[in-house]
């Protein structure tokens, strides 16, 4: 990790600097807030990411949401004592450098936490979303108080990240917690991974909606073919857990079988990982034991018993808040280790 301050100065900053920000930067959106040191939040802002238009002007516009919250607040770069960003895909947490995500075009080996410092002469940190997530439900959330905890984000994808033993792990290549690519068929869909049957390609937003579609397509009728027009690239997740409160069957039977191989995914993560605790989180946990029951009923029958017995399996408390807020905490806590 390469600072901008050396150790007694580093001390000096950390006693007068009062502030904390957090940023989630997101495909769609870049949250961001300004919190105390004790992580009470002074204000946030939200803007739209345009990831599309490329990596200099997504950095541009995560410093116009940085100063935009300056501008609310009255506080100044001066009383910040360190940024936390959480950013998606693959990176290197060390060097601050993002070196590949998958949802932005033109966006390879960005120096981001260099980029940033030069910039504001704020210390700045870079860490994987899923894992900002994860220490904003530690600290603050459904994992608060406990040393093993896995977070499982169902979003368009799905991520988890990992608590063992109150450390949270990272791996030889930063990449533990890839769930989303544990093999649960030999052969099964394809995967942008290279491979096939990963289990994000069933459980997330996208694998619902696939599951759905096939079902549809099989000719299995639903409600939802009326509220879509015919048109496949309109159904939502929230439709799914629409429908099923309506009692239609081919939703309720897309979600009994997501959550059954959801219930797998647990089974094999509380056997390998020892969790008291697993939070589900993202925006597809929305639909709750809609998903979670068949989930629940799986990991009761297969999981080793005496593992099983000691975890329990919630949704996230802090919901889309949770990441930002951990961005501040990882931030912080990294300055407070020098
Ligand atoms: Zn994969």
């Amino acid at each position: 990790m390469q600072l901008l301050y050396g150790k007694k100065e580093m001390k000096e900053i950390f006693n007068m600097r009062k502030y904390l920000i957090g940023i989630d930067l997101g495909g769609t959106n870049i949250k961001s807030s300004i919190f105390t040191s004790n992580f009470e939040k002074v204000a946030e802002y939200r803007m739209s990411t345009q990831a599309e238009k490329g990596s200099e002007i997504v950095l541009l516009r995560i410093l116009e949401s940085i100063q935009e919250l300056f501008s609310i607040t009255n506080i100044n770069a001066s009383e910040i004592l360190c940024i936390g960003i959480g950013v998606p895909g693959l990176l290197d947490n060390k060097t601050g450098i993002s070196k590949f995500s998958p949802n932005f075009p033109k966006w390879e080996n960005v120096h981001v936490s260099e980029w940033f410092e030069s910039k504001l002469r704020i210390p700045t940190f870079i860490d994987n979303d899923v894992r900002m997530n994860l220490y904003g439900e530690w600290y603050f959330g459904a994992g608060k108080g406990k040393r093993n905890v896995v977070l499982i984000t169902l979003g368009t994808g799905l991520g988890s990240g990992v608590i063992v033993d109150g450390k949270v792990l990272y791996g030889a290549t930063g990449s533990i917690g890839e769930i989303g690519h544990m093999n649960m068929y030999r052969s099964g869909r394809e995967c942008r991974c290279g491979s096939s049957g990963c289990l994000g390609r069933y459980v997330s937003a996208i694998g619902i909606l696939r599951t759905l579609r096939e079902k549809m397509q099989d000719g299995e009728q639903s409600v939802i073919y009326d509220w879509i027009n015919g048109d496949y690239n309109k159904i939502t997740a929230k439709m799914v857990s629409e429908a099923f409160d309506k009692g239609d069957a081919v939703a309720i039977n897309t979600l009994h079988e997501t959550g059954e191989v959801l219930g797998y995914a647990l089974v094999n993560i509380i056997n390998l990982y020892n969790p008291e605790c697993i939070i589900i989180g993202g925006g597809v946990s929305l639909a709750g034991e809609r998903l979670l029951k068949s989930a629940r009923e799986i990991v009761e029958r297969k999981a080793l018993q005496i593992s099983k017995n000691a975890c329990e399996i919630v949704t996230s408390l802090l919901g889309d808040a949770s990441g930002i807020l951990g961005a501040a905490i990882y931030a912080k806590n990294i300055i407070g280790d020098e």
